[in-house]
């Protein structure tokens, strides 16, 4: 299970034990254990990560696809994976790869070297690293060693995380990461903790602290599960405080739920709702939502916040047409608010 152990970051010994400050859980871990992911280990009084030589997925995606719709819109993203994950989610599209360490007792992957990784990337005409698939936070060494290099040759960094990572992680990403797209479930603490075996704030945090506090862009994403988190009140609950408290020009995404993993038995979201989370995103104030897993909505393309000109045309990942002038709106001049365009 074990490959090349990496010292971790962002931990302390306490009583005899090593806490791990890298994520919310805040795991107190005894020697010879794993913390909840399963991928960081006390070993003899110090805290190691098990998955840093353990690259289980790498390949090269439109940035669209994590989403980003306001971050180098139609570049190409290099993305890459360790197995493991902090949350527990019933849902998980990706749970094979985020759920072993856990669920199977074991840690797939091959080793890569981060000088690779970013060779790799710059080879296949990528603009950015994305470290995505799991959650990128409980393999932060991996991601820091890459993240740094990639900087130092000219591409961007990119999250796409659950949120739950602690304010330390997010100050000690905060030098290399260009952009993060971080999923708010649902608008209630009984989901994250039903559902996902979490809690709703530290995530709430999360989100206040980057778009407030740091230069990274965010976008956030929200997956409708039917019965589960698409009341119209929680959903105008969401939306409020992204409003309020992250800002109406981060992106919000809504994407569609397909059962899989443990929610086999719920059925896929109905287009109905995610056009009503659309006009209450709208409705709120939010000045960029998007439907997410509806091929050919006309609810993935951006228009103007100010005057409605249609600015990005896509279908799918792909850009059909791009008409932003200088980070503006060619008609009106309002400012599109994102990086890279
Ligand atoms: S990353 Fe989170 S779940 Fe994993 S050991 Fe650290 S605090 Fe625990």
């Amino acid at each position: 299970m074990q490959g090349h152990l990496k010292e971790a970051v962002l931990w302390k010994a306490e009583g005899g034990r090593v806490r791990c400050s890298l994520c919310s859980h805040r795991c107190l871990i005894a020697d010879g254990h794993t913390g909840r992911c399963g991928v960081r280990k006390n070993v003899g009084g110090t805290l190691y990560s098990l998955n840093y030589d353990k690259v289980c997925a790498a390949h090269v995606d439109p940035i669209e696809k994590k989403p980003l719709f306001h971050f180098y819109p139609g570049s190409r993203s290099f993305s890459i994976a360790a197995e493991g994950c902090n949350l527990r989610c019933d849902f998980c599209q990706n749970w094979q790869i985020s759920q072993a360490p856990v669920d199977a007792g074991r840690i797939d992957g091959e080793a890569a070297d981060p000088v690779q990784i970013v060779e790799a990337a710059l080879r296949s005409r990528c603009r950015s690293i994305s470290y995505t698939y799991t959650e990128p936070t409980i393999f932060m060494e991996l991601a820091a060693d890459c993240a740094r290099l990639a900087k130092d040759k000219g591409l961007a960094n990119v999250f796409v995380s659950n949120g739950y990572q602690t304010p330390e992680a997010i100050d000690f990403a905060a030098d290399w990461l260009d952009a993060i797209n971080v999923d708010l479930k649902a608008f209630t603490d009984d989901y994250y903790r039903r559902l996902c075996k979490a809690r709703l704030q530290p995530v709430l945090d999360t989100i206040r602290h980057i778009a407030r506090d740091t230069r990274i862009w965010i976008e956030v994403t929200t997956l409708l599960v039917p019965g589960q988190n698409d009341g119209e009140d929680e959903l105008k609950a969401l939306a409020d405080w992204l409003v309020q408290e992250a800002g109406p020009h981060v992106p919000w995404h809504v994407s569609r739920f397909y059962p899989q993993y443990r929610l086999t038995e719920a059925v896929p979201t109905p287009l109905a709702s995610l056009q009503r989370a659309f006009q209450i995103g709208k409705a709120a104030g939010l000045h960029y939502v998007y439907l997410g897993n509806v091929p050919g909505a006309s609810e993935e393309n951006t228009l103007c916040h100010q005057c409605g000109r249609l600015l990005i045309e896509r279908s799918g990942y792909t850009i059909v047409s791009h008409h932003v002038k200088d980070s503006c709106c060619p008609d009106c001049g309002a400012r599109v608010q994102g990086v890279g365009w």
